[in-house]
Order: C-alpha cells, then sequence, then structure tokens
C-alpha cells in the first residue's frame, strides 16, 4: 500500500457544478459560482466582504497594495511560514523583518514582536501554523497601541477559531488558501477576506486590474474605465464551481480531518513520550482547523531516518518550511543564522504525516504502525 501525503478529494458536486458552470457558458470570473462562494464566505466566518482570488498570494498581495505599501516600509512576518507572507510584500518594495515562532504552537512569539517594531514598520502578518489561531489579544493589542495594521495569513486556519472567534476575522484583512494541499480547494485558489468595510470598493477595483467593472456591472456606473492600479486577481467561474462543491461539504471536511487529527494525536501518544517525541500543542482557547498534523523529531537526523524508513514501506512524510531568514533571499534582508533560534531549531526537526480527508481508516492505521514501529 502507497499512501501519499496528500490525494485530491472530490466529496460532493463538484463535477455537477462544474458541468453547470459549462452549461451557464460563463467561465470568466464573477458568475453565479463565484456570488454563492462570497455569500458562504460572508455568512459562515461573519467577514465584512469574501472576495475569490486566483491564489492565497494574490490576495496577499492585494492586501500589500489596498494598504499603500511603499518601499522602505517593514512589514513583520514569522520566518516559519511559506515564502508567499513575506514575497507579497516585498514586491511592493517592503521590507520583511522576520520574528521568532512560539516553541509550543509555532505561531508568531507575540512577545517577540514589540522589539521588531520601528517608525517603519506598517504591518504585522500572523500566520496561524496547522490552523491554531496566534495570540491574537496580544497582537492586535501591541499593533493597535503602536498603529500598525494587521493581515492574517490564514492559508491553514480557515474554519478555526480562536477564543471562539473565526480566524480571518481578525486582521482588516485576511486571506485563505484554495491550494490543492489545503483543507478546501479548487485546484489553485484563494480569497481576501476584509473585516473593514472602507477598503471593500478599492479592493474590487484593485481585483478588476484597477476598473471599476464591479460597479458597472450592478449598474452603479454607466461605463467602466481606468481609475486606480491594480492586477487581475479574479477566479474562473469554472474554478468557483469546484470550489463551492467543496465549501458545501466543510462540515464533513473538518468533522473527518479532526477525526484524523484526534486518532493521530491519541494513539501515537505513548510512543511519543518514549521516544522523546514532541506532538502539537493545541491551547484550550484555540479550536483548531485540523489542517495538518506534525511531529516534532529529537534531531534532523533521527528525522531524516524517520522520513526515509516510512518511505521504505510506502508512506509519504514530509517536513515543512525552511527558516525564511536564511533563505537567498531573507539573507539579503539581513537575515542571519542565530537571529529566530525556535525557527532554526523546529525547522529541522518537524515532520508531517500524510493528512487528507478521504485517508481511510486502514491507511491511517498502516501510517500509526509504521510510526510506532519506529525507535529514535
Ligand atoms: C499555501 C500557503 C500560501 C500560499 O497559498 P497559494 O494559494 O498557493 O498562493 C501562503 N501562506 C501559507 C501559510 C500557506 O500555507
Amino acid at each position: 500500500m502507497t499512501i501519499p501525503f496528500n490525494r485530491l478529494q472530490m466529496l460532493g458536486n463538484e463535477a455537477r457544478y462544474i458541468e453547470q458552470a459549462l452549461a451557464n457558458s460563463h467561465l470568466m470570473g464573477d458568475g453565479g459560482f463565484t456570488r454563492k462562494c462570497h455569500a458562504l464566505l460572508e455568512e459562515s466566518l461573519g467577514v465584512k466582504r469574501a472576495l475569490l482570488t486566483t491564489s492565497c498570494t494574490h490576495a496577499m498581495e492585494m492586501a500589500g497594495l489596498l494598504l499603500d505599501l511603499q518601499p522602505g516600509d517593514e512589514v513583520i512576518v514569522p520566518s516559519f511560514t511559506f515564502v508567499s507572507t513575506a514575497n507579497a510584500f516585498a514586491l511592493r518594495g517592503a521590507r520583511p523583518v522576520f520574528a521568532d515562532v512560539r516553541p509550543d504552537t509555532l505561531n508568531l512569539d507575540e512577545n517577540k514582536l514589540e522589539s521588531l517594531i520601528t517608525e517603519r514598520t506598517r504591518l504585522i502578518v500572523p500566520v496561524h501554523y496547522a490552523g491554531v489561531g496566534c495570540e491574537m489579544d496580544a497582537i492586535l493589542d501591541i499593533a493597535q497601541r503602536r498603529g500598525v495594521a494587521v493581515v492574517e495569513d490564514n492559508a491553514h486556519g480557515l474554519f478555526g477559531s480562536y477564543r471562539g472567534r473565526p480566524l480571518g476575522t481578525f486582521g482588516v484583512f485576511s486571506s485563505l488558501s484554495f491550494h490543492e494541499t489545503k483543507n478546501v480547494s479548487c485546484g489553485e485558489g484563494g480569497a481576501l477576506l476584509i473585516n473593514d468595510e472602507r477598503h471593500t470598493e478599492r479592493a474590487e477595483i484593485i481585483r478588476e486590474k484597477g476598473t471599476n467593472r464591479s460597479r458597472f456591472f450592478r449598474g452603479m456606473v454607466d461605463k467602466y474605465t481606468w481609475v486606480d492600479i491594480g492586477s487581475s486577481y479574479v477566479m474562473s467561474d469554472l474554478l468557483a464551481a469546484f470550489l463551492y462543491g467543496q465549501l458545501c461539504e466543510r462540515e464533513r471536511i473538518q468533522t473527518r480531518r479532526r477525526e484524523i487529527w484526534d486518532t493521530y494525536h491519541r494513539e501515537l501518544a505513548g510512543w511519543a513520550s518514549a521516544q522523546g517525541v514532541v506532538q502539537p500543542h493545541v491551547p484550550a482557547h484555540c479550536d483548531h482547523a485540523s489542517h495538518l498534523y506534525y511531529l516534532l523529531m529529537p534531531s534532523l537526523d533521527v528525522r531524516t531516518r524517520f522520513i526515509q524508513q516510512l518511505r521504505q514501506q510506502g508512506i509519504n512524510a514530509v517536513f515543512h518550511y525552511l527558516p525564511l531568514h536564511l533563505s537567498d533571499m531573507g539573507r539579503k534582508y539581513g537575515g542571519k543564522a542565530g537571529d529566530c533560534p525556535v525557527t532554526e531549531d523546529v525547522s529541522d526537526r518537524l515532520v508531517r504525516l500524510p493528512f487528507f480527508s478521504t485517508m481511510t481508516e486502514a491507511e491511517q492505521a498502516t501510517v500509526v504502525s509504521a510510526v510506532r514501529d519506529f525507535r529514535c
């Protein structure tokens, strides 16, 4: 039996909705399925406005444009994250400033924030790693006191919550990813969530190549024209049809993922404590989004052996982010070894187990027993 790290999931009416989109002969953006996705996201999360985009990366680029980031502005991002969290803002000429993460949740360490803020700091970008909420009370408090905006990179956290409030509703904006590896997907896609209505109209313009096309279609202006800078961030309605099929199954997806997460956590607890392996920590006030299941192995060498041993049994376990501050680009921004010691340490030791909604009980049992056979 081969068990991939991730497998495409078709759970509901994805194919039927795609046929409907074809029958509607509306494949460009902002058709019926896009509107259904917008409404579903706005209602289920309680955000002012949701706009589907071509990716999470593009949603964050939109946030950078909406905040008028300028060359020399500083943006604080965790070092332990995907490239796009920094790159989307570097594209505006902003300088990423890398913050270390907490050793327990691997989320942006709010205790390190204050010392990284300068008079050039414009933005803090928390990432809810594995779908576990960052310490938003503390982060928002610091941001407010220092006059800095917050944009959540919520690629992992859709349908998770922090102190009962959905992730993605804390920042002025947040981004979602519907990449194939995420809980809800359409292959490639994302969304910008807007929590401050003052930004809605300009967001629609930036997303539509700098035109007021959205207002034109709503009959609010009699012609559409170039009114601002912008780019092409609208998702095809064909992809929105697939996505809508997935979003309608969100409860089933989340319930199944939580079962898989809980099973790993329970079944590996004894083995982990005997072997000195650390399991994920979820604070009591966080309801996590069950995005991924990771283990922290005792060392890089042990992790390498672990991944090899599982691979010999056809099981695909994978590591995750390399520290951004030590990447070629990160070093150009001044990053150097020792800047973010927790990130540097966990990046070497973290491994993710196969995790997808359509994983069978037999598949998971195979992974569990292969993991338990491993000796550190
Ligand atoms: C997946 C991911 C992204 C990028 O998502 P795209 O939709 O592929 O642009 C950004 N940030 C994080 C934390 C991610 O996991």
